[in-house]
C-alpha cells in the first residue's frame, strides 16, 4: 500500500497561487521517514526534540534576531537535510519508495481551488497507482490530509464519494477504496514532509525561487518524459516554462 500524505500552502494569505502538496510513500517506509524527520528534528532543536517541522514557521523563526541558534542558515541545512531524506529514501527501493505529487492553481480561475486541486491530486495518486498494476505491482492507496482541512471534511467526504460513484475529471479512483483520513500534522512527521513540498513549490510558483523545489523535481511522478503528478493551472499556460506546462506541451 502507498500512503498519500498532503498539506496546503497560500490558501490564507494574499497569495495569488493555491498550492497542494503531496508526498506517497510505499507503507514500508513510513517508520524509516518517521525516524529520519525525528533525527534530523532533534539534530536542530536538542532542547525540544519534539518540534514539528512546518515550513514557513520555522522560516519565520529564522528570521527572529531573538533566536540565534536557529538562523537561515539553520534553516536552510535543516530544509535541505529534509530534501535530503526523502531523495535517498525514493532513490533507494526497487519499485518507487517515495512520489511527490502537487497541484497550483491560480485562485481567480476556479470557484474552489482547494477541492479542484483536492480532486485533481487524488486522481494522479489514483494514475500513479495504475502504473504499479501495470508493472506486476498492484498496490492500493490511502489519502492522508492535515486536520488544517478539517473544516472542509464535509465536503471533502462528499466531494469524494462523488468521485467514486462518477469518477473524477481524471477518471475514477477504484485503487483508494476508502475515505482520506485526517490527522494531526504536529504529531504526523509524514505530513510536516508534505508541508515542505507544498512549501517549496509556493515558494516557486508564487515567490520565483526554486531553491527548494529544485533538487524535488526529479522525484514527482513522471510517465514519457511528462510529470503527471504536477499540474500548473494558470492563465499562462501557453509560456508558462514550469515543467508541468513546458512537459504537457511537447
Ligand atoms: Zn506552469
Amino acid at each position: 500500500m502507498y500512503l498519500l500524505f498532503i498539506d496546503e500552502s497560500g490558501h490564507k494569505d494574499k497569495a495569488q497561487n493555491f498550492t497542494l502538496g503531496g508526498i506517497a510513500v510505499f507503507e514500508g517506509l513510513i517508520t524509516p521517514l518517521r525516524q529520519g524527520v525525528d533525527s534530523l528534528m532533534r539534530e536542530h532543536f536538542p532542547a525540544e526534540p519534539q518540534q514539528p517541522f512546518h515550513a514557513s514557521e520555522l522560516y519565520s523563526l529564522a528570521a527572529d534576531p531573538n533566536t540565534p541558534h536557529f538562523t537561515r542558515s539553520h534553516y536552510r541545512k535543516l530544509t535541505n537535510d529534509l530534501t535530503q531524506l526523502i531523495l535517498h529514501h525514493a532513490a533507494a527501493y526497487n519499485a518507487p519508495g517515495i512520489v511527490l505529487f502537487g497541484q497550483i492553481i491560480e485562485k481567480n480561475l476556479v470557484v474552489d481551488p482547494y477541492l479542484e486541486a483536492f480532486e485533481g491530486i487524488v486522481a494522479r495518486f489514483n494514475q500513479f497507482l495504475i502504473t504499479r498494476h501495470h508493472a506486476q505491482d498492484p498496490q492500493k492507496g490511502l489519502v492522508v490530509v492535515a486536520t488544517s482541512a478539517q473544516k472542509r471534511h464535509a465536503s471533502l467526504r462528499i466531494n469524494y464519494r462523488n468521485y467514486r460513484i462518477q469518477g473524477t475529471r481524471l477518471g475514477n479512483i477504484h485503487n483508494l477504496p476508502l475515505i482520506p483520513l485526517f490527522a494531526e500534522a504536529n504529531a504526523t512527521r509524514l505530513l510536516q514532509l508534505a508541508d515542505l513540498v507544498a512549501y517549496a513549490l509556493q515558494r516557486y510558483y508564487e515567490h520565483k525561487d526554486a531553491h527548494y523545489i529544485d533538487p524535488l523535481w526529479s522525484a514527482f511522478f513522471q510517465e514519457n518524459g511528462r510529470f503527471t503528478g504536477l499540474y500548473h493551472r494558470t492563465a499562462q499556460y501557453r509560456t508558462c516554462t514550469c515543467p508541468a506546462c513546458l512537459t504537457r506541451r511537447r
